[in-house]
């Protein structure tokens, strides 16, 4: 890691070499907001490890400024490949945008990180770049593209090859291997639409999701039986993608684009009252439609139209009013707010209402409850070193609590506090809020 700060990395480049689209790309109004008064960088994780200027918020808006400004290249002016130091600050970023929480001028850094990557296209060496635009532009958009990868994944881990694999890899691709989820044996893929039960107070889609339609598929069933459970008719638009959230946060944002109008297409002729979303970081991304598509004339009205129906599962039961599950869950649970969800959406109240109204069921608040677990999308294997540091200060903090469980409603940091729980302990189980829900309305008490 580098030990320069942000103000000698500005210094040492030339000041007039900067391409001009990174400058027009870059040159964002949310620079301007920012005031240096340094009160979001205790609340940046990777400045709270570092203790580096160029690691925190205010250090990198001086990166993205000196690019804009023609102080300092984002990519390599002959070779059009991204400047590495530059790119190392941007992309050591969680993105959890716990400094706009902390931000008394209201920067929207998440915008400033995004465009940035933008410019910079995604992370790592060449090889690793060529896979991951592979991955952003020929797998993550096409649904069953990705239920043929997770299959094959399956067919790896239940065959025994995995075992195998695993001896024969170095200690480093073992680390990263260790960090695949489980393929469960069925993928969520309901036939028709979901009738309310009782009294109709709402008609929804579903985000299926990438990640939760293969990997947490019982999470997407659970959460449409709670919706029907409190009067929603359940629709899961066919046609429907992922929502482009990882291309965006890894500078892939074409193709992200791509997906946000076929979304908007497909959920707009649904004609409900709400999209509802149990992933937080989808959430987040597709409330932001309509910043990703301001400038694309077609789409613009119709990607903020949309963007106004998107409701997280948790911020749309308690704003309808929960009907009170009559189940018991004799259990202490602590809540971890999830940074797409926290930061990105303002959610933090609802989950909590949620978790109070099932009977039995005890909340036990941890500490730094909203700071990121170091699972940020793939950050987990970009950055293993950061990731690992912020993840072993999470589990100490679950620890802390004593509670028996811990409820985190996104499957990244569902996968990651599961990882770390497996891995460093304490060694209890990871909920979605929606499995607890439907579990206190089935009445079942043993989990
Ligand atoms: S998004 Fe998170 S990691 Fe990135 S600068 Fe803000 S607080 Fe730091
Ligand atoms: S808190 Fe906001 S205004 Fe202050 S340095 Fe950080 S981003 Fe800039």
């Amino acid at each position: 890691m580098t030990q320069e700060t942000g103000e000698t990395m500005l210094q040492s480049r030339d000041r007039a070499t900067a391409g001009p689209r990174d400058r027009v790309v870059l040159n964002l109004p949310e620079l301007d907001q920012c005031v240096h008064c340094g009160l979001c960088l205790n609340h940046c994780p990777t400045y709270r490890v570092t203790h580096l200027e160029p690691e925190s918020p205010r250090g990198r808006i001086h990166l993205v400024r000196a690019v804009a400004e023609g102080r300092i290249e984002a990519l390599d002016p002959a070779r059009g490949t991204p400047n590495e130091r530059f790119a190392e600050h941007i992309y050591l970023c969680l993105m959890c945008r716990a400094c706009e929480t902390a931000c008394p001028s209201g920067v929207q850094f998440g915008r400033i990180a995004e465009a940035a990557r933008e410019v910079l296209g995604p992370p790592g060496s060449p090889m690793a770049r060529r896979l991951a635009r592979l991955a952003f532009t020929q797998v993550f958009p096409f649904p069953r593209r990705l239920r043929w990868l997770a299959s094959a994944l399956r067919l790896y881990q239940r065959s025994g090859l995995q075992r195998v694999i695993r001896l024969m890899l170095p200690r480093r691709l073992r680390e990263m291997e260790a960090l695949l989820p489980t393929v469960p044996s069925r993928f969520f893929a309901p036939e028709a639409d979901l009738p309310a039960i009782g009294k109709r107070r709402a008609r929804v889609a579903l985000l299926s999701g990438c990640v939760m339609s293969t990997l947490f598929g019982e999470v997407n069933n659970a959460t449409v039986r709670v919706l029907r459970r409190n009067g929603c008719d359940v629709v899961v638009p066919r046609g429907q993608v992922c929502c482009g959230a990882l291309n965006v946060h890894n500078g892939e944002t074409t193709a992200a684009r791509r997906m946000a109008r076929r979304n908007i297409d497909v959920f707009l002729d649904a004609g409900v009252d709400a999209v509802i979303v149990n992933a937080a970081g989808c959430g987040a991304a597709m409330k932001e439609y309509g910043h990703l598509l301001r400038d694309d004339p077609d789409y613009a009205e119709r990607a903020a139209r949309f963007a106004a129906l998107v409701k997280d599962a948790g911020e749309f039961l308690a704003g309808l009013g929960l009907v009170p599950p009559s189940g018991r869950i004799e259990m202490t649970v602590t809540y971890q707010d999830p940074c797409h969800l926290a930061h990105g959406q303002k959610v933090r109240a609802q989950p909590r209402q949620l978790l109070a109204a099932i009977p039995g069921l005890h909340l036990v608040e941890m500490e730094g409850a909203d700071r990121c677990c170091g699972s940020a999308g793939i950050y987990n294997i970009t950055h293993p070193e950061m990731s690992k540091e912020l993840l072993t200060e999470k589990m100490a903090a679950v620890g802390r609590t004593g509670a028996e469980a811990v409820v985190a409603p996104n499957p990244g940091c569902m996968l990651q506090l599961r990882f770390g729980a497996q891995r460093y302990g304490p060694a209890l189980p990871v909920f979605h809020l929606m499995d607890l829900l439907d579990r206190a309305y089935e009445a079942k008490t043993d989990c």
